[in-house]
Parts: C-alpha cells; structure tokens; sequence
C-alpha cells in the first residue's frame, strides 16, 4: 500500500503518517476494523468460493502463478474479460518485473534469502473500480463479505495477502486505445508490477533476513515501480472511469516515463491494511 497522496506541505504528510502508523497500532492489537466493531467475516472469506473458481485455472508461465478466479465489469465488456491479450499483458509484467527485482534490491543494497522465490501467490481479478461494481459483493473493494478481516480500509487496486498467499487483482488489463483497439492498460501495470514487487521481497525472503516493516515494504513497492521506468501515480476510481470510457483520441494514456496525472484529487488518510495485507490503493 502507497500511502496516499497528500499534495499539501510535509506538515500534512507527517501527520498523516503518524495517523497511519497509529492506525496500524490499533489494527494490530485489536484485529479490528477502524469502525471499532468485529469484522463479520474471517481473513478465509477473502478467498475465493468453490463457485467463483475458474473451471480451469489458467497458468502464467512467466509470472510462475495461475489465474483461479476471474469476474469482469460488465460496464466495460472486452477490457475486464478474460482474452489472450489480457493474459499476455499478466504475463509480460511478471516477466520484465522478475527479470530486473534481482537488480533492482541490489541498487537498494538489499539481501534475500532465497535465489528464487518460494510458493508463489494464485491470482483473482476482480471489479475495482468503486464508482462501478468495485464495491459489490465479492469485488475487490467489499469489505462487509469478502475483505474486511484482511484489509479493512477502502479502496484498492491490488492486494496481497501474505498469510492466505493470494493476490487479488483490480480486471482491466486492457484498455481502448486511439484507434479504438484493446491495448495494454498502463494503469494495470502499474498495479501489477507494485504487488509484485510486494509478492518478491516477501517471497525471496527479504524481511527474513532484514525483519518485516510494513512502511518499508510498502516504500520499496512504490520504489519498485519507479524502478521500473512508471512515474505516474495511481489514480481514484472517477479518473480510472474516465480513461476506460474517453473517446478514441481524448485520452491521455500516460507512458512508463510520463506524468499522467498533474493534480490528484488530494488523498486521504485511510485504515491500513492488517498486517499481512499488501495493498495497491486508490486515491
Ligand atoms: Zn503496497
């Protein structure tokens, strides 16, 4: 999780900061949600259901994981269903991301314990977008039925969940292009590659050989992302919508070394996730 985005002076950022880290604290010592009161489900509901597994998982030979669970936006068709050109877009992230993670904790002067990694992650991708169906039961952003016990803030565009070792997915790896094509969603990328670089520290045993620190981890995720050439930030779901339905020609798809976004919305400090919740966030 990458702290949101407060665009006002670092007066504003420490506080937010020690609002975060004070949060964490209660978290983890109560395992409860910000409301106060129990979440009414268990870190297992996060999971997927029996009858909302794929048929037939589908294997990613360069990301070494396997799609069990897939739900689209019915708003946005094509972009949100499963196809070989989303799945290659999967694909071709985890390869550029674990080709250049050995490099990149070198240039950090970080240790791991293992040359490769460990059991790695299943995937769901999932409706994130909070404005469409992000927030309907089962999507990546409900909380009451699916996600409060693991990450009981709001709202998300990818999640690790270290202890269940599932990674959930906001489903748009596509988006319409200039010409009205399906192309690469930038965006998605950039979530992928941010969980990513969450789902390796861990399972390279970074933290085991340096001890686990939640704003590290999450710093070194963002960090990874610049690494890996993004330097736009992640967006609020009305701007989400707003690449998804421009026009052929209006849209403004930022590049891996464009700023894509000159003025945020402005974040908000939000619960953080428990402490085996690695989370993407929206603004
Ligand atoms: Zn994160």
């Amino acid at each position: 999780m990458s702290r949101p985005r407060l665009r006002n002076a670092a007066l504003a950022s420490s506080f937010a900061r020690l609002l975060g880290c004070a949060t964490l604290a209660l978290v983890a010592l109560t395992a409860t949600p910000s409301s106060g009161r129990p979440p009414a489900v268990a870190r297992f509901d996060a999971l997927p259901r029996a009858s909302e597994r794929l048929a037939q998982p589908i294997w990613l030979p360069q990301c070494g994981m396997q799609v069990v669970e897939w739900r689209a936006t019915s708003a946005l068709g094509a972009e949100t269903k499963p196809s070989s050109e989303a799945l290659a877009v999967l694909d071709d992230t985890c390869r550029e991301a674990f080709a250049r993670y050995g490099d990149f904790l070198r240039t950090k002067n970080l240790p791991r314990a293992h040359a490769r990694p460990d059991v790695l992650p299943q995937i769901s991708l999932l409706p994130g977008n909070t404005l469409l169906d992000g927030k309907s039961p089962r999507a990546l952003n409900d909380l009451p039925t699916r996600f409060e016990a693991v990450a009981p803030g709001c709202c998300y565009w990818g999640l690790y969940v270290d202890s269940l070792n599932h990674l959930f997915l906001r489903n748009d790896p596509l988006v319409e292009g200039d010409s009205g094509k399906l192309v690469e969603n930038p965006r998605f990328v950039r979530t992928l590659t941010h969980e990513i670089g969450h789902v390796l520290s861990a399972r390279l045993g970074v933290w085991d050989v340096i001890g686990y620190d939640r704003q590290r981890d999450e710093d070194l995720a963002e960090e990874f992302v610049s690494f890996m050439g993004m330097h736009f930030p992640a967006e609020s779901s009305a701007e989400d919508l707003a690449f998804h339905r421009a026009r052929p020609g209006s849209r403004g798809a930022p590049t891996r070394t464009q700023e894509a976004h000159a003025t945020p919305e402005g974040g908000r400090e939000r619960p953080p996730a428990s402490a085996s919740a690695n989370t993407s966030p929206q603004r």
